[in-house]
């Protein structure tokens, strides 16, 4: 997986990436990141890349001749046309399958727009996918790109060196992940579930699909409702209503 950013500010995406799971995938080679400075492709002396819109309003626009600039760079070194996502709260919101979709590609460009945004002109021309990662405004695209870009590589075999560590997991059948514990056995006087000290590994899977059904019933309802379950499940999720509460 090769991750191409264009960016106004590259130092910034490149220290969060080069630090971690993420920093040693890229040292080990099994990911890349590549940053293109869009002021770099700016006509002007000043390296200026926005400008005032037009028809008027608060702010500033980014500029459509340097993103295409910085798009035909990457598009021209990689030598195919990329997918390239556009970070912005207007686009379908992130979740883990888009995820798994992305972890396909071989190349992924991510456009980070800052002030009001980018010409709408050169987004029509280049971009594949408009991606938010919440209802919230933020300043730039960069922190989404990075969220995107961490969710995506951890797919990516061999980046995580505990492989069955991106299997079962949260969004896994529409369920969260279920409680974790490790040592001490007691803490604040708190006992780890009996259960898990068993070395029983039937009963272990079943205490946690159950505390994951209870879990998404309690935190996550909407999850639920798409989640399969058996009857014997159902049942279960009915007996322990009052729990959920
Ligand atoms: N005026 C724009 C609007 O109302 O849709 C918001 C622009 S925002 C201040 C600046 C940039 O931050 C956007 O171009 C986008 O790249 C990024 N951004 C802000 N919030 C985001 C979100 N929730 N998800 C993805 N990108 C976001």
């Amino acid at each position: 997986m090769r991750f191409h950013v264009l960016t106004l500010f590259p130092e910034m995406v490149e220290q969060a990436m080069n630090t971690s799971i993420l920093g040693r995938a890229i040292g080990q080679g099994k990911i890349s990141l590549k940053t293109t400075d869009i002021r770099d492709y700016a006509a002007n002396k000043h390296n200026k890349v926005d400008d005032t819109p037009y028809g008027g309003g608060a702010g500033m626009v980014m500029q459509a001749p340097p993103v295409y600039g910085a798009y035909e760079a990457v598009t021209e070194e990689i030598g195919h046309t990329p997918r390239v996502i556009y970070l912005t709260p207007q686009g379908k919101v992130f979740h883990q399958k888009m995820a798994e979709e992305f972890a396909k590609e071989e190349d992924l460009v991510f456009l980070c727009g800052h002030y009001e945004g980018i010409d709408e002109r050169v987004l029509d021309e280049i971009v594949t996918d408009y991606v938010s990662i919440g209802d919230y405004v933020l300043t730039g695209g960069e922190m989404p790109a990075m969220v995107m870009m961490d969710a995506i590589a951890r797919l990516v075999p061999g980046v995580l060196h505990n492989e069955t560590s991106a299997e079962f997991e949260s969004f896994q059948d529409n369920l969260l992940e279920y409680p974790q514990y490790s040592r001490p056995e007691i803490w604040h006087g708190k006992r780890v579930p009996e259960v898990l000290l068993s070395g029983h590994h039937a009963n272990i899977d079943k205490w946690r699909r159950e505390q994951s059904i209870l879990r998404t019933a309690r935190w996550r309802p909407d999850l639920l409702e798409k989640a399969r379950l058996t009857s014997k499940e159902k049942e279960f999720l009915k007996k322990h209503q009052t729990e959920i509460q």
